[in-house]
């Protein structure tokens, strides 16, 4: 019972030179709306679970060694504001007791550029008799992402779907035709109608379906809350319910909905934060290095 009280009052960076305490670190290419965030947690005595609190969220993390390395990631919202975050981190020891610590992150202001594009007019202002349609997708898609499945189906590190450089940033803010719309919550790659796209990682079809904006769409789910959306596509090469491996072929790149031409679109979520999926890329192969 006397170490819960040492755990309990410590706090972030304070790592005990002794190893009594809970020692916290993060990984990520900026801190910025947008951005995943990998923290890592050493703790002197093995744990049985560990998850964090995290801009009003939660998220778990996943043991990496013995139960005393944990890692968890993390995802700043594209429209977090900027100012200092307190995350807690709750663990529990085998026998369960409470392991509790709190760590700061100062989240910077971003700007992100405005893109202006021309678009089929249908796509900036739908028909009537579409509404319905683009109501229920949405629904459906909203539904996907706010499921948190516990079982971590992705490993290792990201990889990019396709081999051609991203073009269109995450988070731009969009004007069509003229008209303000929702920033742009995914990034786009060039390549060629036709092109393989291949999962970035392991994941579970949860989505296959033509969708109003985003063409033919394929949803993969990675598990405990994180998502990989691909749009645009212009044929499918998996079923919903098929698990793909790292670089299976899920689709194929084309110009379906809302496009100017061929490309793909990869939108990543976790747990409902809309984050930049180079950001997931960065921080998970920084880490293969260490
Ligand atoms: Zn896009």
């Amino acid at each position: 019972m006397n170490w819960l009280l040492i755990f309990l009052a410590f706090s972030s960076w304070a790592a005990g030179e002794d190893g009594s305490q809970l020692e916290i670190s993060h990984l990520a290419r900026s801190l910025q709306p947008g951005e995943a965030v990998l923290l890592k947690a050493h703790s002197p005595v093995p744990l049985s679970s560990m998850q964090v609190e995290a801009f009003g969220k939660a998220f778990v993390f996943y043991p990496t060694e013995d139960g005393r390395v944990w890692e968890g990631l993390v995802g700043i919202d594209l429209e977090t504001t900027p100012d200092d975050y307190s995350l807690s981190l709750t663990g529990f020891t085998i026998g369960g007791v409470p392991v509790e610590a709190t760590y700061s992150l100062r989240v910077l202001d971003k700007e992100f550029p405005t893109r202006r594009l021309t678009v089929e007019e249908k796509f900036v202002n739908p028909p009537q008799q579409e509404l319905e349609r683009i109501r229920r997708e949405s629904k459906r898609t909203r539904e996907i992402f706010a499921a948190f499945n516990p079982e971590k189906i992705w490993h290792s590190s990201f990889q990019s779907p396709v081999p051609g450089a991203p073009t269109s940033g995450f988070g731009k803010r969009s004007i069509l035709n003229g008209q303000p719309r929702s920033p742009h919550t995914g990034t786009d790659f060039d390549a060629d109608e036709g092109t393989p796209v291949k999962s970035p990682n392991t994941g579970q079809v949860v989505l296959v379906s033509p969708l109003y904006y985003s063409g033919n769409t394929v949803i993969l789910d990675h598990g405990q809350g994180l998502y990989s959306y691909f749009g645009h596509l212009s044929r499918f090469a998996v079923a919903e319910g098929d698990r793909v491996s790292p670089g299976e072929v899920i689709g194929y790149v084309g110009a379906t909905g809302r496009v100017t031409g061929p490309h793909l679109h990869w939108t990543v979520r976790l747990n409902g934060t809309r984050i930049d999926p180079l950001s997931l890329i960065a921080i998970l192969a920084d880490q293969d290095g260490e």
